[in-house]
């Protein structure tokens, strides 16, 4: 937890890099741990470390050095892969901002404390000035209980079970201007600058998919030595063999593709992954975990599809990361637009 918090605040200053090789050993084991690792170093967390006042930085690195999981919050019911269309409002009132809407499928709503709330920022005169983020943190054992916040209620998820996906409501929550995080060009490319420090976060799961892959590989290539049929080892058949060779160089390619995104500095200046690197890495390691996982439960049999082994559950865990945290095709248009050179409309009237 806090892996990438500076020194200064009491983490250990690692690099996005250190942290995505310690998230792949995890998620060989446990997704669901190594997603906390990522949300607890990369995303939420990372934005604050970049572009936080000073008060916000010694506020937050504490709570998740003791174990708190941020949660980010963009997405709504009416505005997912369109995220800018979000309705959520942060309205200019004294001494801060007031924030009414709903977001759901909030990873770790209503058991994460901290909370990184994107929001349409309207001035005083009711305007739309951007997209800012806004940090509520509900911890009522400390007496911290924003009025106005609440948990409506949980998806039921095919995967990923033990931590919650929630829809969470905010009326009239009041943020304090200390705990208003301002992107560093202002509110108007907000949402730009906030999602430079959300690449962090698709690189980790990117490097989750990997991981879950990555275990899959080594749980198949460990049977195929064990299992015998036809009086042999199934590994000597070159019918598997193929496969796993295939499976051995999609997870190296994906791990590369990651390391090479998670050294990468975009172009804000502010030491996060560039953006079409990190959408080409997740988008690859996404989809090439969800064949090899798949190939993997094959090797086993009647046993890969039984529950006593971890591949269904890998199976069903990994289906995910090619949805949340930007969707392939989403990313496709990411990279698409990269290698074109052009920026591609994406509404019927134009550009978002
Ligand atoms: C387990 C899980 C955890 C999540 N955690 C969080 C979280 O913590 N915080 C948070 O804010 N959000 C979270 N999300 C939400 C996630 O980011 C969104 O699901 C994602 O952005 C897609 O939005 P959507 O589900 O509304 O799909 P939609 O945007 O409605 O997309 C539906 C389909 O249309 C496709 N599509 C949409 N636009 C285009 C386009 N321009 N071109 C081509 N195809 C397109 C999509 O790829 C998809 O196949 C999570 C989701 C999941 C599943």
């Amino acid at each position: 937890m806090g892996m990438t918090i500076p020194t200064r605040y009491g983490g250990l200053g690692a690099s996005f890099l250190d942290t995505i090789v310690a998230v792949e050993e995890i998620a060989k084991a446990c997704t669901l741990s190594a997603r906390i690792v990522v949300e607890a170093n990369m995303g939420g967390i990372s934005a604050v470390m970049a572009y936080g006042t000073e008060r916000q930085k010694t506020f937050v690195a504490p709570y998740v050095l003791a174990g708190d999981k941020p949660a980010i919050c963009i997405t709504e019911p009416n505005a997912g892969s369109a995220a800018t269309q979000m309705a959520t409002t942060a309205r200019r009132v004294e001494g801060g901002y007031v924030i009414n809407g709903v977001k759901h499928w909030i990873t770790g709503g209503g058991i994460s404390k901290l909370h990184l709330v994107f929001a349409q920022v309207l001035d005083d005169a009711g305007d739309n000035i951007g997209i800012g983020g806004f940090i509520v943190c509900n911890d009522p054992e400390n007496g911290l209980t924003p009025e106005g916040f609440s948990v409506t209620g949980r998806e039921r998820t095919m995967g990923l079970c033990g931590m919650p996906e929630a829809s969470l409501q905010f009326d009239d929550v009041f943020v304090a201007d200390e705990f208003v995080l301002r992107p560093p060009s202002g509110f108007k490319r907000g949402f730009a600058e906030l999602m430079n420090a959300y690449n962090s976060q698709r690189v980790g799961a990117g490097a989750i998919a990997m991981g879950v892959a990555a275990g899959a590989l080594e749980h198949a290539t460990r049977y195929l030595l064990e299992r015998h049929q036809f009086g042999r080892p199934i590994a000597e058949f070159q019918g598997l063999q193929w496969m796993l060779a295939d499976m051995d160089a999609s997870v190296h390619a994906s791990r590369l593709m990651l390391h090479e995104a998670a050294q990468s500095r975009g172009a804000d200046g502010a030491g996060f992954p560039d953006v079409t690197l990190a959408a080409r890495a997740k988008l690859f390691a996404s989809e090439a975990a969800i064949k090899v996982v798949n190939d993997a439960l094959q090797m086993f049999g009647a046993r890969g599809y039984g529950a006593d082994e971890p591949l269904e559950r890998m199976y069903r865990d990994v289906r995910m990361f090619t949805i949340g945290g930007g969707t392939a095709q989403v990313l496709r248009t990411q990279v698409a637009s990269s290698v074109l050179g052009i920026k591609t409309p994406q509404t019927r009237g134009g550009y978002l």
